[in-house]
């Protein structure tokens, strides 16, 4: 398969905002690829060269992309930047240059699907010293062996922002349409491995196979995640009675892995934390009886000595470290705090009720000062959930309320579990623009636009402006990543990717013309960075709606 039959197919979904012709299309085209390209198609269609639950990462900055397009159209990177300001669009950008430049259409119809893949592979595994030079040449060497529409197409899939609109609810659809599969078992086969990809590839392979997904170990499966209530009686009314009621820990998600020595542990991001937790590794194979088990977690800091347990913001600091590991593992020691199993020995746990899945965890791990079952009681009886809603909210975050009898749903916030906070006017929101200071401080980011997500249509929509609550760290951090983040500059503010995930406190959500998603927040202030959530897992705007009442 040639790329530009691809790039045929981008452009004629770029032409509709319809999901449902989106899928038409990109399903009349999946059922004539072989299965072997398919899966990376898969991704392409997506805006993405690698899945969602990989490490690798293009790593392209702005800079080294506009100096690829000059140096493939035989421009200067100045001149490249300022038309890329003007356009606002990389893509438009990189097409104009390609269009300018003389060249060779028989050249330009032959990169292949399989061609653009080695190559694309290639770029992550270059780093250090000299590899901005290998990246460039690779870089401008595929858009030379494009069209200038395939140009844009491609540029855009480098940096990371396609916009064709083609998220993973339109994949799923198209791919059920090609192999006459059911929507809902591709959605349970992709919550199991977190690889569209690989799901078409099996689907194309056999598409029988799709009724019975499976879990495969280290292949973190996507979490369940949980509701909110506002208090003890919602809760139960949610869950049922008797319920089980666990203190909630103030920590890390983790689902660990573990298949004989091999031991792994995932975040809520499906990103592999093994190798900054050396000390939990070596806690759960003194810990963890069966041989082959997935189970989650929450892994708590402590300091070090006084078996106090330590607020997220300094466990968060182990997750980013890359040296010096043994050292911060000595200074914020962890506990594990187990709540849920997903796979013992052969047995899959997911169509269990919670209440055998809990009893088969008991059993698996014998319990010590490093890694127990979560503090927990079953009961009906209100006043016995109000005392351990007190010791949460003193020592944690609050507790969670688990029905007894209900299975686990990868990938889904179901009403299977409920979280009781102490503070509950929190929202998870994403960065999607960042100011420019006044003054001497006019490089430094001070305050940031926050937007909510439309789930219909993956869209960020805006619902405040962002400017307290940071201490001095998290300031430096936030700009580190929103130049990171930048797509284009303004006069007074840059536009970003949304990747920065955040979590703020507010005083009370209001109507609002002046924000797309049509509502303000009043007085939002910085609660932490969220890097364990994905720009998807922000609060979506049907929970604003419902929060405003
Ligand atoms: P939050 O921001 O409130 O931590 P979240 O959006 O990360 O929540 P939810 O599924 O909504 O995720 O809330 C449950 C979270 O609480 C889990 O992701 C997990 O990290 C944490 N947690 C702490 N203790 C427990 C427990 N005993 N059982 C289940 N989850 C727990």
């Amino acid at each position: 398969m040639l790329f530009n039959e691809l790039v045929r197919v981008f452009d004629e979904l770029s032409k509709t905002s319809k999901r449902i012709e989106m899928a038409n299309i990109l399903s009349a085209f999946f059922k004539k690829l072989p299965c072997d390209e398919l899966g990376f198609i898969v991704l392409l269609c997506m805006g993405k060269i690698f899945p969602h639950n990989s490490e690798k990462e293009m790593g392209i900055a702005n800079n080294l992309m506009a100096e690829a397009i000059a140096l493939a159209s035989g421009s200067t990177k100045e001149t490249v930047k300022k038309q890329w300001n003007i356009y606002g669009d990389i893509g438009e950008t990189a097409k104009k240059f390609m269009k300018s430049k003389k060249q060779s259409s028989l050249v330009n119809e032959e990169l292949s699907i399989n061609e653009l893949k080695n190559v694309l592979q290639k770029i992550p595994g270059t780093s250090g010293k000299g590899s901005s030079a290998i990246k460039l040449k690779l870089v401008s060497k595929l858009l030379s062996m494009t069209t200038p529409l395939g140009a844009m197409y491609l540029t855009r899939i480098l940096i990371g922002s396609m916009r064709t609109g083609v998220g993973q609810g339109v994949v799923r659809d198209a791919l059920a349409k090609s192999f006459n599969a059911e929507p809902s078992n591709i959605e349970t086969a992709y919550n199991l491995c977190a690889d569209y990809s690989k799901v078409a590839k099996n689907l194309c392979e056999n598409p029988e196979l799709i009724k019975n997904p499976k879990i495969s170990i280290f292949n973190p499966i996507n979490m369940m995640l949980f509701l909110k209530a506002d208090s003890i009686g919602k809760a139960f009314e949610r869950v049922g009675k008797p319920a089980r009621i666990e203190i909630k820990y103030d920590g890390l998600r983790a689902q660990v892995h573990k298949d004989g020595e091999k031991i792994m542990i995932f975040t809520r991001n499906l990103d592999s934390i093994t190798a900054q937790f050396p000390d939990a590794v070596s806690a759960i194979k003194k810990s963890v009886n069966a041989t082959k088990i997935i189970f989650e977690c929450e892994i708590v800091g402590f300091s070090p000595g006084m078996n106090k347990p330590l607020p997220f913001q300094y466990l968060s600091k182990r997750i980013k470290r890359k040296y010096d590991i043994e050292k911060s593992a000595k200074e914020i020691p962890v506990k594990l705090f187990c709540f849920d199993l997903l796979l013992l020995e052969s047995k899959e746990y997911l169509n269990e009720k919670f209440i055998d899945r809990h009893e088969a965890l008991k059993k698996s791990i014998n319990e010590n000062e490093a890694v127990m079952l979560a503090k927990g009681i079953t009961t009906s009886n209100e006043s016995d959930a109000e005392k351990l809603f007190n010791e949460g909210i003193k020592e944690q975050e609050g507790v969670m309320f688990k029905s007894l009898i209900a299975n686990y749903k990868a990938g889904s916030r179901v009403g299977y579990g409920v979280k009781l906070k102490t503070h509950m006017k929190e929202l998870d929101l994403v960065i999607t623009e960042a100011f420019f200071g006044k003054g001497r401080r006019k490089d430094w980011f001070g305050s940031y636009t926050l937007s909510c997500i439309n789930l219909d249509n993956e869209e960020f929509l805006t619902i405040g402006k962002l400017g307290t609550g940071f201490s001095d760290e998290q300031l430096k951090e936030m700009n580190e990543l929103v130049k990171k983040a930048i797509i284009k500059e303004e006069s007074d503010k840059v536009i970003l990717k949304p990747k920065i995930v955040v979590e703020v406190e507010y005083e009370e959500i209001q109507k609002s013309p002046t924000y797309k998603s049509g509502y303000a927040l009043r007085f939002p202030r910085l609660l932490r960075i969220r890097h364990d959530k994905t720009p998807k897992e922000a609060s979506d705007l049907e929970m604003i709606k419902e929060l405003k009442g």
